[in-house]
Parts: structure tokens; sequence; C-alpha cells
């Protein structure tokens, strides 16, 4: 088996919101985009063990030792005092994880799962240690039936596709803004390598989910019906997901932003099926 190691920020072994059925997440650390919206901003940055969160750990679960930072699971009591700290938006927390241990927490869940999502941070900034767990989950006579599913923020290039596209079932991708410009701003980026990746998923129906994030005030899908709707159809039949902005755990501006409510995102999901777009979800529940 491979030996081949992501930093990994979290797994949770049995999750309902990251997919189709019961699935294990498993969260990858670093981000190619810089959302303002982002609910687990320490996630986006790699930790360059600079130190300067160990020493104000108040339950003593950080130590520097021979410029590294160390991590004591037993010790920590969660109160995210380095998360909110450090200057690179990190974790001391990530864990350096092999396909085989990753393999190892799926088969112990496997009796009570579907399948597998890896989400992020962005996911596909580890692009080679995905390929790899996909291709050993597909060989596992045990796990093989497992659904391998990637939430991504579509900024993977389509060379990086093609190489996912034979182990991968399905990608489930945001679009954050319609116009590049508004998109810009609210994630650093502008969004035409983001709409690329949706039409190549789409044509090689690996488009498993379009999530679209309603930020009140903020985000130009409403204003941008007619040319979101035509993008939609141009894509088959797929499903949209609409997911509300709530402004818990954002750092920066968005924390003065208001969270979305039903009378913010049904809007929204009326004028997508006034325009004949009927796969429409709406968020389970509002923050
Ligand atoms: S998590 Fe952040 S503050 Fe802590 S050592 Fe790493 S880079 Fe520095
Ligand atoms: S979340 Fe960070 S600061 Fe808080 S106890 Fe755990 S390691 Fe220490």
């Amino acid at each position: 088996m491979s030996s081949r190691c992501a930093s990994v920020s979290k797994i949770i072994p049995f999750s309902c919101v990251d997919g189709p059925g019961s699935r294990l997440t498993l969260f990858l650390q670093g981000c190619n985009l810089r959302c303002k919206s982002c609910h687990n901003p320490w996630t986006m940055g790699r930790c360059n063990d600079c130190g300067e969160c160990a020493v104000h750990c108040p339950h003593d679960a950080l130590s520097f030792q021979a410029g590294r930072v160390y991590w004591q699971e037993t010790l920590c009591q969660q109160c995210d005092t380095c998360l909110k700290m450090c200057p690179q938006q990190a974790t001391p927390m990530a864990q350096t994880m092999s396909v085989e241990e990753v393999i190892k927490q799926v088969a112990r869940a496997a009796p009570f799962i579907e399948g597998i999502t890896v989400s992020g941070g962005e996911a596909t900034t580890q692009l080679p240690f995905i390929c790899e767990l996909f291709t050993q989950l597909k060989a596992t006579p045990a796990l093989s039936h497992l659904t391998c599913l990637v939430d991504s923020n579509g900024e993977l290039g389509i060379p990086g596709w093609e190489k996912l596209l034979p182990v991968c079932d399905g990608v489930m991708v945001d679009l954050k803004a319609w116009n590049s410009s508004v998109h810009q701003r609210l994630t650093g980026r502008g969004n035409e390598r983001i709409k690329a990746s949706i039409r190549w998923l789409a044509e090689h129906q690996r488009l498993a989910e379009l999530r679209l994030l309603t930020i009140p005030e903020e985000t130009d899908y409403l204003s941008s019906i007619e040319p979101l709707s035509e993008f939609i159809h141009s894509l088959g039949e797929i499903t949209v997901r609409l997911n509300a902005f709530h402004a818990h755990g954002v750092y920066s501006e968005a924390r003065e932003w208001r969270s979305a409510h039903a009378g913010d995102v049904e809007p929204l999901a009326q004028a997508l099926q006034n325009q004949g777009i009927n796969q429409v979800i709406l968020p389970a529940l509002y923050l």
C-alpha cells in the first residue's frame, strides 16, 4: 500500500451533511481561496511551526520542541485559543495521516456509512493523496462499495480533474457568486476556473451538486438570475443546493454580515424554479 500522507484537520466518522446518506468526512488542511464567509477559517493555512500558539494554550496541550509544535489531544479542551491567534489561519491540531491510517478509520466506520467525502479547506490542494486514497478504497473488496466524493471550491484545473476522474464518483462544487468581480471580492479570486470546472464535471457526469451560498446584500444570484439559469440549464440534469450564510465562526468583515434567513433564500429558489430549474434543495435549517 502507498505511504502517501496528507495534513488532516479533522475526521468525522458519521456525517449526514456532506453528501448523500451517512458518510465519513475527511477535512484536509489548506485552501487556495480566502472566502470572507468561511466558517472554518483556520483550515485555510498550513502551520509553519512558528510556535506562537504553544505558549498561549491555557490547558498546556501544546508544546514547542526542537522547532516543532506538538499537540496533545488528551489535554486539549477545544477552547480554540490557538486557532484564533494563528497568523497563518492554520491549526496546531492538524495531523499528518497516511492513506493506510485513513483506510483503517474508513474500515471501522464501513458498516454504518454509504461512502466517504473529502472536504477541506480545499480538498484538491492535496490531490495526489485523494487519488491514492480513492484508488486504494476501490481496490479493497470490503470497501469498494463505498462512494468516493469530493467537496470542492472548483479551483482545480482540468488536468487535475482528469487525474481524479477514474476513481471519484462525484464532486460537490460551490459557486460563490455569478459575476467574477463579486466572486473576487468575496473569495480573493475570480470564478472563471470554477465555472470551467463545473462545466467539465457536468460533461463527465461527475457534478454531484452545485451549491449556491446566499449572503444577504453580498451575493448576486438574484440580480443575475437569467445568465445563472442559462448556465445551470447548460449543465443538464443537476441538483442545485441553496445554502444560507451564517456569521458563526467567520473572521474579518464577515462578522458584521447578516445571516441569511428563509426570506433571503426562498426568493432565489422561486426565481430558479420560474426559470425551469426544479431540482433545488433548500437549507434544512437556518442559524
Ligand atoms: S498553528 Fe499557527 S501559531 Fe501555531 S505554530 Fe502553527 S503557524 Fe504558528
Ligand atoms: S484548542 Fe488549542 S489552545 Fe485550546 S486547549 Fe486545544 S490546543 Fe490548547
